[in-house]
């Protein structure tokens, strides 16, 4: 390298840092730095939403703690704006910044069980498929989300809830510690014992307050088969439907979980040609027990009305955590708005369904995940991720290929919003926010927890080096 990288700095500005400079940190990596051109760079920038297109100045691909410490150190040492990426799945697209230094995990995936001890330490480049992989092969699981390419990183720090939530709580609730590189480049372990603050302020409060090179993670017997499949009605049918739902969810165990979806039938093999294409609700039921006993609870789901089609048995809990990754595959435009719910009154199905009969894309979808159960005996305060009152959370999963569909779509999501905010509780999994929204619009992200964390991010992180997320401002 013979001339020099200008790089955007944080103030706004940019900086010209010679090839020495740069030369200086690649010595010190195990991975490598990337400029634009290198082999690996276009992999580490291009995230899950292909809304999302920007160009780091540099971008350093870590394999371990000492390269994140590397790049962290690098980056404040030179004011510059630094983007963090784990999974690089997050809509909003913070995993990637313009002209700035972004340290990309993603080649750090390793995941590895310690099934006496029931953990599991999981490096924070790792996908939820790898964890699952890893955790089942012991019959063990520790519950994440229902896309198995989504990042362990961001999906935990937000939060994180899957199949398994509703028995065994969020993501959060069984991290039992990390290793996280801090805004000054020192590593440190998290826990309830060890900068339990900190420990706090990562469950929900995401990437403000460190990179985390590793989580170590509570295990629990789970599988390896679980009852589950999913149910097609046609939307026609929907309000009675999810009417009946609603009263069988009201008295459900926490194993039982049924999300609900309406949309433009995909081609399922089980469903008559004749349906693909046209409006349904489907209701995606997984019992996270033995399949034996979840038959009862299971099927009551399925005598709901007269499905146009179904296919429900026993699933292994690896298989089942892939089955909707075709439906959710990288390199669509991506345009996502979501709301929580404690009820959904018949006014808020009527809304739902009003809305789905608009929806502008085959692709598109209203996605409704049931939750509540184990997540909401925590306390609000006791995490940072503060929404423990939730029933719902309903993610509009607004997503097309033609850049001249941009409008249409991003106006059928707000009004879908706008037509849904009566019944919302005003707080948002701050996992589901787009890039247009910021803790300024959408305050209920954090609700009564906020302050707090301004506190912690003024302590820890006073010149807001990790602000390429959700960010949160330090407290003045
Ligand atoms: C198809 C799909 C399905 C999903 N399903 C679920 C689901 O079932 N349940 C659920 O809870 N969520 C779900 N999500 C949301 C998901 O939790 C978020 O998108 C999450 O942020 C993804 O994490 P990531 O590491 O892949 O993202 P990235 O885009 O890489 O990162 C997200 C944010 O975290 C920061 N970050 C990443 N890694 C680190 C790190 N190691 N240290 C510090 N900061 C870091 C980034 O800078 C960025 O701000 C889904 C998302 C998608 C796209």
């Amino acid at each position: 390298m013979s001339t020099a990288v200008t790089l955007k700095t944080r103030d706004g500005g940019s900086t010209a840092l010679s090839p020495e400079h740069l030369d200086g940190l690649r010595a010190k990596l195990r991975g490598t730095l990337c400029l634009p051109g290198d082999p690996g760079y276009d992999q580490a920038r291009t995230l899950w939403n292909a809304m999302i297109d920007r160009k780091p100045a540099v971008t350093v691909r870590a394999l371990g703690a000492a390269d994140v410490i590397a790049a962290v150190r690098f980056a404040r040492e030179h004011g510059l704006l630094l983007a963090v990426r784990g999974g690089g799945h997050n809509i909003a697209g913070n995993a990637v910044c313009e002209g700035g230094l972004q340290l990309d995990l993603s080649l750090m995936r390793s995941v590895r069980v310690d099934p006496k001890a029931l953990t599991v330490r999981v490096e924070a480049g790792a996908v939820l498929g790898d964890v699952d992989k890893e955790t089942q092969a012991f019959g063990l699981a520790v519950p994440i989300g229902i896309n198995s390419t989504t990042g362990i990183s961001g999906l935990t720090l937000g939060g994180g809830f899957g199949w398994t939530s509703r028995k065994l709580g969020l993501t959060i609730d069984n991290l039992l510690s990390a290793d996280l590189v801090t805004a000054n480049g020192a590593l440190v372990r998290v826990s309830e014992k060890e900068n339990p603050e900190l420990f706090w302020a990562i469950r929900g409060g995401g990437g403000n307050f460190g990179v985390v090179t590793s989580f170590e993670f509570r295990l629990h017997p789970v599988g390896p088969e679980l009852l589950a499949g999913v149910i097609v009605h046609p939307l026609a049918k929907a309000k009675e439907v999810l009417q009946g739902y609603r009263r069988i969810l009201a008295t459900a165990p926490d194993e039982l979980t049924v999300f609900f979806v309406l949309r433009k039938a995909p081609p399922l093999p089980f469903l008559a040609p004749e349906y693909h294409g046209t409006d349904v609700l489907v209701l995606a039921a997984c019992w996270a027990g033995d399949p034996e006993t979840g038959k009862g609870p299971v099927g009551a789901i399925q005598g709901l009305g007269k499905p146009l089609a179904e296919h429900v048995g026993p699933v292994p809990l690896v298989m089942w955590q892939q089955l909707l990754d075709p439906m959710l595959a990288a390199g669509a435009r991506n345009y996502w708005k979501s709301q929580s719910f404690a009820e959904l009154p018949d006014a808020a199905i009527d809304a739902l369904i009003e809305n789905a009969k608009r929806i502008p894309t085959a692709d598109s979808e209203i996605a409704v995940a049931h939750v509540g159960g184990a997540i909401n005996r925590v306390p609000a305060q006791a995490t940072a991720y503060p929404h423990r009152n939730v029933t719902w959370i309903m993610n509009e999963h607004t997503r097309w290929t033609d850049p001249a569909q941009d409008k249409e779509c991003i106006a059928w999501a707000r009004k879908l919003f706008d037509d849904m905010a009566p019944f919302a509780t005003g707080g948002v999994y701050v996992n589901f926010m787009p890039e247009d929204e910021t803790l300024k619009n959408r305050p209920g992200a954090y609700a009564g927890n906020y302050e707090k964390l301004t506190q912690i991010k003024a302590k820890l992180d006073p010149d807001n080096l990790f602000r390429m997320n959700q960010n949160i401002q330090p407290a003045r």
